[in-house]
């Protein structure tokens, strides 16, 4: 679409505002918007925004990072194709943005740019990285002013269904309304707990969809005197909100799914095997982008269905990457692999690159994948599960950081500036909330993500 037809659209329904939206660094969704009157022009010069944003936490803590401090600034630009009307807030509509430097050239600490830039490598490679994330949360009411579950249905329980069903039913028809496809949805394991899964696109589309997604959970609940939160542990005791991503590989005319070999392992191609031994290499540091806040690590623990150690395995669902069995007569099709550890506390455009870089990595080093683990890893006795390979991964967002810190292959793939800010900025929140009580700890990330 043009600006001209953004406007004529924003006009024929009313819509005074336009948020200009992106996911910063610490996960959070931020923008700033503009009214219909200035649509056109802010369209193509962009809206202002200062450098410091990228260095800024997810307290709203700015830290020091060379480069984003009080002087300089770039601009917020919108991919008029992301273009949408926000069902959940009257009059308003909302566009994805790039972050372009004012000599018109994209910012190197924009997020949406490293992805296009990872989108690229695959490329190169005659590939298209396509996925989707498989969002759950928390559906909750506000009592004596703490969050309590909506309900305490068991895990896809009719019971859950019936306690959400006008809430869900709005979320379904405002997902639609923006053209997003939902897949699927059910109550799941912890009390007023959610699980919606849409459908998987290439990956830039798949991250502004994820953003949308996330507004729009969030957006919908409120409407209803909710709180919906897809924090990665929203209580202590309650099973945590994964986002798994679901990824598969295609040719560049989207009629080949590379992952696919019916006469391969698990029908997967020696491609397919290279990018998982990419990721498996590559996952402890990867976790500081996928599983990137204090609370994601009290999510990713063994025996809780979000995996905890490096692996992989056919159906499993404690490893790492799951390999799902497909489904009849849509085996090429629905051949996809799955990544466990990650959250909605991460920012998709991060996430979804950093994975394509380890998976790169893989595919050019020709790497191969330890034996699968077709069992609970945790089950096995230690000494087999190291001589596997399957090594309990980073117990806290520290360690995590510290071994992304340690990876050059996604130091250079982040480029110096995105790279230096994100360790700023998640090194910091992992300073300020190890010396918060658990109370606040819980409690910050309930309301962010
Ligand atoms: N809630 C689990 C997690 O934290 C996932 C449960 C499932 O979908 O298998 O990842
Ligand atoms: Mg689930």
């Amino acid at each position: 679409m043009t600006p001209e037809e953004v406007e004529a659209v924003c006009r024929e329904r009313g819509i005074r505002l336009v948020r200009f939206l992106y996911c910063d660094n610490g996960g959070i969704i931020r923008g700033k918007a503009a009214h219909v009157d200035r649509l056109v022009d802010r369209m193509r010069t962009g809206i202002g925004l200062t450098v410091a944003m990228q260095a800024m936490n997810s307290l709203d803590q700015l830290q020091p990072v060379d480069g984003m401090g009080p002087v300089g600034e770039i601009r917020l630009v919108p991919d008029p194709d992301t273009f949408t009307i926000l069902p959940y807030a009257p009059d308003t509509g909302a566009m994805l943005v790039d972050h372009v430097r004012l000599d018109g050239e994209p910012y190197e600490a924009g997020p949406r740019n490293f992805l296009r830039r990872m989108s690229d490598r695959m490329a190169e490679r005659g590939m298209v990285f396509s996925c989707a994330v498989e969002n759950e949360w928390s559906q909750a009411l506000v009592e004596d002013g703490r969050y309590v579950p909506v309900d305490e249905s068991l895990c896809f329980s009719t019971v859950g269904f019936t306690a959400t069903a006008g809430a869900t039913d709005d979320l379904v028809a405002a997902l639609e309304q923006q053209g997003i496809d939902v897949e699927q949805y059910y109550p799941e394991l912890g009390h007023g707990q959610q699980e919606l899964s849409v459908a998987p696109r290439p990956a830039v589309q798949a991250a502004d969809i994820q953003i949308l997604v996330r507004e729009t959970i969030r957006g919908v609940a409120a409407g209803r005197g909710l709180v919906a939160s897809l924090a990665p542990k929203p209580w202590p005791d309650a099973a945590g909100n994964g986002g798994h991503i679901h990824f598969s590989l295609w040719d560049s005319a989207g009629e080949r799914n590379v992952l696919h070999d019916p006469t391969g392992r698990f029908g997967l191609s020696t491609t397919a095997e290279r990018f998982i031994a990419g990721i498996l290499a590559h996952l402890p540091a990867l976790l500081a982008i996928t599983a990137p806040s204090f609370n994601s690590y009290r999510r990713l623990l063994p025996q809780h269905w979000s995996s905890a150690f490096v692996c992989w395995g056919p159906d499993n669902r404690e490893a790492s990457i799951r390999v799902p069995s497909t489904f009849w007569g849509m085996e090429e099709r629905s051949t996809n692999l799955e990544l466990k550890p990650t959250d909605a506390s991460c920012n998709p455009y991060l996430a979804f690159g950093a994975l394509i870089a380890a998976g790169v990595d893989g595919l050019a080093q020709e790497l191969q994948p330890p034996e699968p683990i077709d069992v609970d890893p945790a089950t096995l006795p230690d000494r087999e599960r190291e001589a596997a390979g399957a090594h309990r991964y980073p117990e806290t967002l520290q360690e995590a950081i510290t071994a992304l810190e340690r990876d050059d292959v996604l130091l250079d793939a982040l480029g110096d500036l995105l790279a230096r800010s994100f360790l700023a900025v998640r090194r910091s929140e992992w300073e300020a909330y190890s010396a918060m009580d658990e109370d606040d700890q819980y409690r910050g990330h309930f309301l962010k993500y």
